[in-house]
């Protein structure tokens, strides 16, 4: 069946966020979750969003797929501000963008069969005739290594790398061009991790998708990523192409990401990721003054509590 989609306009922005911000009311007092945040997505690449639980990306990778508004700050899409978008208009937008959750069991229908969870983007579109979707249906399974039989199981029969395949099928139902990858390997088994992070690399190839790959795993990020943000509290602290971060990380924050920020070793495949860095994140409540890392960071310095 075929999608409409605008002119290829090879290699440009597909979507950029300037200054965007979000706060959510926790009682009486307001937590900023998202802060001033800027960022550009090209066609085919793949961004990768990584920090510390608690850092906001689950939240901006929300606002980007559009389930969120934010307070501030404009989001373009193919060139053009959401918010400046008609109900219909913002419908025919939804099909370009897709999300895939961290844990697949919660983010499928338990009363609907594995085949009826992945189609179901279809229905809700309005998209194809019974037969198109029961052909899209079994192209998919075979895409994402599930067998046709596995169509008419329930998500609950299924593994949890079984689920997030389905959950992998449901995104690409409708052949979108930017999937937000939200922890999509963190509630898997270590040994299963690896083949859904080769699938959804094998995917993108196939089907020319960005994506925005968020994870606490610096290295899972490394592995699928062309561009890295690092963020911490809200704000992205640093953002490079994935050589150059992890070549020469710039901001101690990264630096203590990769587990060594006194002496960091040259040989970047030597350095383990995420080794536990010093003390907490702290709440957005009670964001320290200055550089908000200064609480945490062993260069910092008096300046560092103001600026
Ligand atoms: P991450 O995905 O990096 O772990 P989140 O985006 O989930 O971070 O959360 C960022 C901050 O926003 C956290 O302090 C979290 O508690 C808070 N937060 C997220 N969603 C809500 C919400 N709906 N209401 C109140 N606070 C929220
Ligand atoms: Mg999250």
């Amino acid at each position: 069946m075929a999608i409409e989609r605008k002119g290829d306009i090879a290699a440009d922005a597909l979507l950029v966020a300037e200054q965007v911000h979000k706060a959510f009311r926790v009682g009486r007092r307001s937590l900023t979750a998202v802060r001033g945040v800027s960022l550009e997505i090209k066609r085919g690449q793949s961004l990768g969003l990584v920090g510390e639980s608690g850092s906001g990306k689950s939240t901006l990778g929300r606002i980007l797929v559009g389930l969120l508004a934010p307070d501030q700050g404009t989001i373009r899409f193919d060139g053009i501000n959401r918010k400046t978008l008609s109900a219909r208009a913002k419908r025919l937008q939804w099909r370009r963008l897709q999300m895939i959750f961290q844990d697949p069991g919660s983010a499928l229908n338990p009363q609907m069969t594995v085949g009826r969870n992945i189609i179901d983007p279809l229905i809700a579109q309005g998209v194809g005739t019974k037969a198109e979707r029961e052909q899209r249906l079994a192209v998919l399974l075979d895409q994402v290594g599930l067998t046709a039989q596995q169509a008419a199981d329930y998500p609950f029969e299924l593994s949890g790398g079984q689920q997030q395949r389905v959950g992998i099928a449901r995104a690409l139902a409708i052949e979108p061009e930017l999937v937000i990858c939200d922890e999509p390997v963190s509630a898997l088994d270590v040994s299963v991790q690896a083949q859904v992070l080769a699938l959804l690399q094998r995917l993108q190839r196939e089907h020319g998708l960005s994506y925005v790959f968020i994870s606490h795993n610096l290295a899972a990020v490394g592995a699928m990523s062309d561009v890295v943000a690092v963020m911490y509290l809200g704000e992205i602290v640093e953002i490079a192409p994935v050589r150059e971060l992890f070549k020469t990380p710039q901001h101690p924050y990264t630096c203590a990401l990769f587990g060594s920020i006194l002496s960091m070793p040259a040989d970047p495949t030597r350095r383990t990721p995420l080794v536990p860095l010093p003390g907490e994140i702290p709440s957005p409540l009670s964001r320290p003054t200055g550089c908000a890392f200064h609480p945490r960071c062993p260069m910092a310095m008096e300046r560092c509590r103001v600026e």
